[in-house]
């Protein structure tokens, strides 16, 4: 169980809220050191009415999940607005510094140490950490904000699924959920959340973002970039998927035989999990035999991004479009 500690102990444990490590949409990351030595990461939330039910949820949820790709909750502080996570500290940050080559000068050598063997095993850890969460405790958990911001990694560069202040949990029988607004974020978060049409909301959203995420890690860029040299090449999603479709391979410079395979296999995983549709997204549990698979033994998705096929109705072209602009003009 975490442990609940006094605000004059948090303002030890962060020497005075010293060394900020990251801003989020609910509060201040600050590094920390506990008594015994331990590094912690220290997240204090802001004093808004919305934020009291994202710290109980984030402590209520975390407080009982226990898996080597889930963040673990080791304390926390809940003293009227005074309101603290303890977290064990991540050395090596979220995963988004290693996949996005547009980001800061300086950050380009750490883009090229996680080798593409590396990329794939934390894939499929990440996959194991979300299916845990969706079938593995006696609550399905739902994270609704899968992103590589979101995902840590330790000393060695295992990912840690962190973040749960938009989490929900339910009875486990997967059933479709009833959300009061749509949650998560732009260019990772699941149709069914903007159209009603499609599908309810379910544990299916989640696969959507982490396909989203996967795809991202696969491309080594953003999926939509307005700032590549062609214009087809802006959605990598759809560009891919019409490289694959013609028949044409992945074209990379120094990867190995061996290392293009795990490259398509994510890709080709990837596709299945960002159907427009929930109900034709594999669930985690097929996600990671999916990914550990042969690649010879994956068939791909039907497109994911369009309704061209059955019922052209069913989906209202405005709709789809504003949902098109928002995968452009994510962030
Ligand atoms: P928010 O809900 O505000 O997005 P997060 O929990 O995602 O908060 O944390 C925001 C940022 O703080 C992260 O993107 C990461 O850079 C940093 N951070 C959070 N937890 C840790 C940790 N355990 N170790 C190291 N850095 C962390
Ligand atoms: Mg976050």
């Amino acid at each position: 169980m975490p442990i609940r500690y006094a605000y004059s102990d948090i303002k030890k444990i962060t020497n005075n809220f010293s060394e900020k490590l990251g801003e989020g949409g609910f509060g201040t990351v600050y590094k920390g050191k506990l008594r015994s030595g331990l590094f912690v990461a220290v997240k204090m939330l802001g004093k808004s009415t919305a934020t009291g039910r994202e710290f109980i949820n984030e402590v209520a949820t975390s407080g009982r999940i226990h898996h080597v790709n889930v963040v673990e909750l080791l304390g926390f502080c809940f003293e009227g607005p005074k309101r603290a996570l303890v977290y064990e500290f991540m050395p090596n940050g979220s995963l988004e510094k290693y996949i996005f080559c547009d980001c800061k000068e300086g950050t380009e050598e750490e883009i090229a140490s996680l080798s593409w063997i590396k990329m794939y095993d934390i894939s499929c850890k990440v996959a194991s950490g979300i299916d845990y969460l969706h079938r593995g405790c006696d609550m399905q958990i739902l994270h609704f904000d899968i992103k590589p911001h979101n995902i840590l990694l330790d000393k060695n560069f295992n990912p840690i699924i962190s973040d749960f202040g938009l989490a929900k949990s339910y009875a486990a029988d997967n059933s479709i959920v009833t959300l009061t607004a749509a949650r998560g974020t732009m260019g990772y978060m699941a149709p069914e959340m903007f159209y009603k049409n499609i599908g309810g909301i379910s544990y299916k959203a989640d696969v959507y973002s982490f396909g989203m995420l996967l795809m991202e890690m696969a491309g080594r860029r953003k999926n939509s970039n307005p700032f590549v040299d062609h214009v087809s090449q802006v959605h990598f999603p759809s560009w891919v998927y019409n490289q694959f479709s013609e028949g044409k391979e992945l074209e990379m410079e120094d990867v190995t035989e061996e290392e293009l395979k795990l490259v398509k296999k994510m890709i080709i995983v990837a596709l299945w999990c960002i159907q427009m549709k929930p109900s034709e997204r594999p669930p985690m549990n097929k996600v990671i035999e999916m990914l550990e698979g042969h690649v010879e033994h994956l068939v791909m998705p039907p497109k994911p991004f369009l309704y061209t096929k059955e019922d052209p109705a069913e989906i209202n072209s405005s709709s789809t479009q504003s949902f098109l602009n928002s995968l452009q003009s994510e962030e």
